[in-house]
Order: C-alpha cells, then structure tokens, then sequence
C-alpha cells in the first residue's frame, strides 16, 4: 500500500514532532489549477508590486526568525545558531530581486539596421524540487527569483523539512502573495512526472544528488521543458605553500564541519603539499577537537546531529570503508544515533571513497600532493565541479590558479559561500544552470527577440 504520511522526526531526540498526509493526484489537480489561475494575473504585476511583497517577506522572516529557526532545527538538526543565520540569510534574498530584478529584466535594445529588442517575459510555473540541508535558503533563493521573473512556483520538499514548506507557504500568503503564487505541495517522488508534464509546468530546477537529478534532467528532456540542477560536490581546498596555515585551517575547518558537514558547498578534499601538510594537519586537529556536539538548541555547543540516521550510516560506511583501505583516523569517527562526531582522516589515497564519493557529513580528510601541480590536478580530479577554496599570499597567482580548476566557483583564501549577488551552481556531475544574481532570474524567463519594422 502506497505510504499515507510523511513523518517529521527530530534527529537529536529521535522523536516524531509531526506527521503530514500525502497529497494524491487529486489534491496535486488542485495546486496546479490553482497555479495556473494565478499565473493568468500574477505575469501581469508590476516589478513593484512584486518588489513591495518580497519586502514583507524579509520583514516577516526578520520579525519571527526564531520561529522558523526552531522549526528548522528541529526537524533537521541545524545548529540553532545557524538555524536563525538561514533565516536571515533569506531575507538578503528578498531584498536583492526586490530591488534588482526590474533593472536584470530591462529591455536591451540591440544596435541593428531595422528596430530591435530583447525582452524578458514570464515563463509561467516553476517546479521546484528541493532537499533538507538548507530547508528555507535553497527554496528562497529560487522562489525569490521565480516570483520576480513574473513566475509562479510550486515547491516539493524533502519529506523530513514538511513543516518547514508548509511554513514558507504561510509566509507567502501572510505577506500578501496571491494563492497559489508559491504553493508547498506535500507529494512522493513518484508523483513528480504527473505534475512535470502539465502545460502550466515550464521549468523545473532540482537541488539535490546527483542520483536526483539524472532522473529529473531525463524527465525535463522527456517533456522539453527547461531544467536548472544543482547537485553534489566533492570540492578541494588547495593549500599551497605560501598560504596563511592558521586561515587556512580556520577556514576549511569552519566550512567542513557547519551545519554538520551537511553542504554542497563544504570542503570535501583538504590538499596540502609536502611542505605544508603537517603544520597545516595539526592546525585543522586542534581546531576540529574544540568542536562541541550535542543538542542544537544548546548555544553553547558548535554542532548538532545528522539530519537523519541512514545519512549518519552512509558516512559511517564510507568512513570504515576508507580506514579499510589504509587511512588513518585521528579524530572522531563515533556515532551514537544521527550524531556522528567530528572526525579527520589522513593517509588518506585518491582509490577510497572518501576521495571519489561526496561525504556529506562532519568528515575531513587530508590528501597530500607531491607538489602544487599535482594539487590542481587532483582537485580537478573529481566528477563533480561545484566550488574551490585556494589559500596563497600571491594573489595574482592564485588567480592564475583559480581559472584552471573545473568548478563553478573559486574562493581565493576564503570560505565558499552562496550570495544573492553572486550566481551559483556547478559543472561536470554537480549540474548546470545558475541560481541567485541575473544569471538565476534569467534562467527562467522566456528571452524573447522583439523586431518591429
Ligand atoms: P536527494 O536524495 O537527491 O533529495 C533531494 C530532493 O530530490 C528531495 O526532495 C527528494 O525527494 C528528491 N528526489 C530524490 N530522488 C528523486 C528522483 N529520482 N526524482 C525526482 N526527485 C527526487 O538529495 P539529498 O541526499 O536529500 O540531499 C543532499 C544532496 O543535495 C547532496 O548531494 C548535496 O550536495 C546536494 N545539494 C546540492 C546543492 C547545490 O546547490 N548544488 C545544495 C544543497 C544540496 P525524496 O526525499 O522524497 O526522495
């Protein structure tokens, strides 16, 4: 019998916080009437009426933050902390394609011998499926540029973070938003080709695996309809001889271990040389056994569980995998439930799966290079592209670096990080398309060639 619930359970406590029944095509009939009826009127509203209803959402998400922190963290396990940081974070969303999107989405005359422009029209329903690690960042920075652009958007969540769509669904309509402008819909998987193929569909964007997004890139293309994906990473920080070894460490530490090591943009692949390992290994040792784990709604700890315990099972599978085939365990490696502690790898070789797979938890590893030429090629031997991280005193080199490795970002002695004005994504298995800045707006729009004669 298909399932009739999605349960939300609280990864620290392992308690059920709540149980949301599916919605079946029948109810699924009904969003999307619903999207198409809006969309009608909605493509027509100004830039400022758009602009003014996003302002309420940012008030909203700064007025009530420590209620959907909470709501995010209990039901994946975010650090309060940075639970409230999301949050607030999505507001910069707001604010950015409130007061952007109407000049991204100007008309640009083109110099011909005849009349002509290019104009950016509405495309209509954006579906947007989405995963738990940043359950309200990666829906708003889509949805922001989605209801900007003129669009509707419908939102399939993972379904451990339903009460967080259902949240932002309400934060929506409290601002003034249209019904069925951004509408939550709580479906199984194997419903997403029933709501893909209707007419009022005409993007999907996917943040999620890559296992994800081979089924919805086959889908789109099924269907000819337009897909972003946004996928794993597995991304490098090179640290070359000349680095600042305590940012360094600092740096690829804090961004390995947020959020419980839980993000695409994580630094996956430490790489140092020679020259560099020890001192930088034992700076990134001492930095990761200060971590604190526990409860996240404690403030005066770092960390909080795993967002779910067949995630806290992968990582530990990959972890024995790898001290299996002859790496080291310096630090961690326990778990009690989803709560697996900070742990380092070293001897660490490019054949385990600590090298090869994405390890989405508190895993850091070190690899060691021969020399700094070998340290860009294995970051760029990977099969995902997402982000860098390169850590030199020599700027204009490491610019020289930053431009042969093969990803959609490069942070040069920096922690990667997604910006409203910045565009984000990846290549190679980690996706294609963009979001945030005009590159994501302009994803989603029909460009079209005006000529009048
Ligand atoms: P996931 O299993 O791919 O789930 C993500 C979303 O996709 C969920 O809503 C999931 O629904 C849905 N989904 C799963 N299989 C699907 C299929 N065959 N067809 C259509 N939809 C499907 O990903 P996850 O493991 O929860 O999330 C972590 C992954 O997301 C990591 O690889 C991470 O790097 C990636 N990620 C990428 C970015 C980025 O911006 N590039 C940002 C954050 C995370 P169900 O749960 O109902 O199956």
């Amino acid at each position: 019998m298909a399932q009739a619930h999605f349960q939300s359970i609280n990864p620290y406590t392992q308690t059920i916080i709540a149980e949301y029944p599916i919605q079946d095509k029948h109810a699924l009939d009904k969003k999307i009437s619903q999207a198409e009826l809006t969309y009608k009127s909605w493509r027509k509203s100004t830039f400022a009426q758009r602009s003014e209803l996003l302002l309420k959402v940012a008030e909203i998400l700064k007025r009530d933050t420590e209620r959907y922190a909470r709501i995010i963290t209990d039901e994946m396990g975010k650090h309060i902390r940075e639970a409230r940081a999301e949050v607030l974070k999505c507001a910069t969303a707001c604010s950015y394609y409130a007061q952007e999107a109407e000049t991204l989405l100007a008309d640009q005359i083109v110099n011909t011998p005849f009349k002509s422009k290019v104009v950016f029209d509405p495309i209509g329903c954006v579906f947007t499926i989405m995963p738990w690690n940043f359950p309200f960042w990666q829906v708003f920075r889509q949805a922001t540029a989605s209801l900007s652009a003129g669009n509707v958007l419908m939102l399939k969540h993972a379904p451990n973070v339903s009460g967080c769509s259902l949240a932002m669904e309400s934060i929506f309509l409290e601002a003034g938003f249209p019904e069925g402008a951004f509408q939550s819909l709580i479906m199984s998987v194997e419903d997403i080709e029933y709501v893909v193929q209707h007419p009022i569909v005409q993007a999907i964007t996917l943040t999620g695996s890559e296992r994800a997004g081979i089924s919805v890139g086959a889908l789109a293309g099924k269907h000819i309809k337009k897909s972003v994906l946004e996928l794993g990473g597995s991304d490098p920080v090179l640290v070359l001889d000349d680095a600042d070894l305590d940012k360094a460490a600092q740096i690829a530490v804090q961004s390995r271990m947020q959020n419980a090591g839980q993000s695409c943009i994580a630094a996956k692949r430490f790489l140092a040389t020679p020259k560099t390992a020890e001192l930088f290994t034992g700076k990134v040792y001492d930095l990761i056994q200060n971590i604190k784990q526990g409860n996240p709604l404690d403030d005066s700890i770092q960390m909080g569980p795993m967002a779910r315990l067949d995630l806290a099972e992968g990582l530990e599978k990959q972890l024995k995998d790898s001290m299996e085939s002859g790496a080291i365990l310096q630090l961690g490696g326990h778990r009690n439930g989803a709560n697996f502690s900070p742990t380092l790898l070293t001897e660490t070789d490019t054949q385990m799966p600590v090298f090869q797979e994405e390890t989405f938890g508190p895993l850091a590893s070190v690899f060691i290079a021969k020399d700094e030429a070998h340290m860009i090629e294995l970051a760029n031997q990977s099969r995902y592209g997402l982000g860098a991280t390169l850590f030199s005193e020599d700027r204009e080199r490491a610019e020289h670096i930053a431009r042969n490795i093969e990803s959609g970002s490069v942070f040069i002695n920096s922690l990667v990080r997604s910006d409203a004005q910045l565009p984000f994504g990846g290549v190679k298995k980690s996706g294609y398309g963009r979001e945030l800045a005009g590159f994501g707006i302009r994803e989603l729009v029909n460009v079209k060639t005006l000529v009048i004669e």
